[in-house]
């Protein structure tokens, strides 16, 4: 099978023009087991994935960085700069001074020289120390927004990555954010699917010339933070079998019709061919106004996070309204 044609967005505010693919490949996952890892990453790459969503707190950012290393000796790219990577920082570095060496710690796991993108991850700040993705709830910290996007603008500058932005910021948080930001973030990584469709911080995000990436637009099935609510919808479902296309391919279809980019995560290959092939036909009118009548349903949610015992216990501040 010829490798899948994947359109790319602009990114504003970037070091240069640059490009993201629309479609990226998630490597957030319960476990990692390096072989399969990788083993899927080669495959993405020759079925046309060139974008891959990592993170300082995934422990995936060897395993991606030994991979792109065999794709490169295997020649299944030309160069590094065919493929786009966004690595993102995590809260016990969100401070003013350690954004640059997490940044380049990233860098050196990933063996690159240089990011296409970085993310605040969450707007919240933990205590300097190792990095855990549970967070006891005394040690949550108010971020100082100004003093890590400053780090973020320099690391730009000095051109250890391409592109910075946010992830898990409210259209509040992001007019903070441009209320300083000499740089303004090109990106916000937030949950989104046709069950938690985000179109007022779609519509902001717009305006500001800032692109939105859906994570988990399946709704994370089988992962440890997701649901079946998405794959299991009766709407999503029908249109799905009127136009002969899995309920995956609906939602990533809709994310990209709505305008959006998107991370989808799979290891299996058959599901990465299918999560692919989506820019080749396209969701009527009537379909796109079907699911937006979908009531809405947030995955991550404040009540699972404290009975779970979760990282983001009662922080109030990361409940303003979208996220
Ligand atoms: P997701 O991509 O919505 O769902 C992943 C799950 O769906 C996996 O269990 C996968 O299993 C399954 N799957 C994939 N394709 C499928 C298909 N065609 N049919 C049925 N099941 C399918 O959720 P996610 O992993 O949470 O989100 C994607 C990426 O976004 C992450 O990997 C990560 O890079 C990023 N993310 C970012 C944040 C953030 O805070 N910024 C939070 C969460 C995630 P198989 O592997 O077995 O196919």
């Amino acid at each position: 099978m010829a490798a899948t044609q994947i359109p790319e967005v602009v990114l504003e505010s970037s070091n240069g023009r640059r490009t993201m693919p629309v479609l990226g490949f998630g490597t957030g996952a319960d476990k990692l087991q390096p072989d399969v890892f990788i083993a899927a990453v080669l495959e993405a790459i020759k079925l046309g994935y060139r974008h891959f969503d990592t993170a300082a707190i995934y422990g995936s950012e060897q395993s991606l960085g030994e991979a792109i290393a065999q794709a490169l000796k295997l020649g299944l790219v030309g160069s590094r700069d065919d493929l786009f990577v966004t690595s993102k920082l995590w809260a016990h570095d969100a401070h003013p001074h350690l954004v640059i060496p997490a940044l380049k710690k990233s860098l050196q796991n990933l063996q690159l020289e240089y990011l296409d993108l970085y993310l605040i991850h969450w707007p919240i700040s933990a205590p300097p120390g190792k990095l855990t993705l549970s967070i006891a709830e005394k040690d949550l910290m108010p971020m100082d927004f100004k003093g890590v996007w400053a780090d973020m603008e320099e690391a730009q500058r000095l051109g250890l990555t391409k592109s910075i932005g946010v992830s898990n910021f409210s259209s509040r948080k992001i007019e903070n954010l441009l209320s300083f930001a000499t740089i303004p973030p090109s990106v916000d990584q937030v949950e989104m699917n046709p069950l938690w469709q985000q179109k007022r911080l779609r519509d902001f995000c717009k305006a500001k010339g800032i692109v939105v990436t859906a994570f988990s637009p399946l709704g994370a099935i089988g992962t440890s933070w997701g649901t079946n609510h998405v794959l299991e919808s009766k709407v999503l479902n029908e249109i799905a079998e009127a136009r002969g296309k899995t309920v995956a391919q609906v939602c990533i279809r809709w994310v990209y019709q709505v305008g959006a980019t998107l991370a989808v995560k799979s290891y299996n290959k058959e599901r990465l061919k299918q999560n692919a092939q989506v820019f080749d036909w396209e969701l009527s009118q009537e379909d796109l106004d079907k699911i937006s009548q979908i009531p809405q349903r947030k995955m991550i949610r404040r009540e699972d996070l404290i009975s779970a015992n979760g990282p983001y216990k009662s922080l109030e501040d990361l409940w303003d309204g979208e996220i």
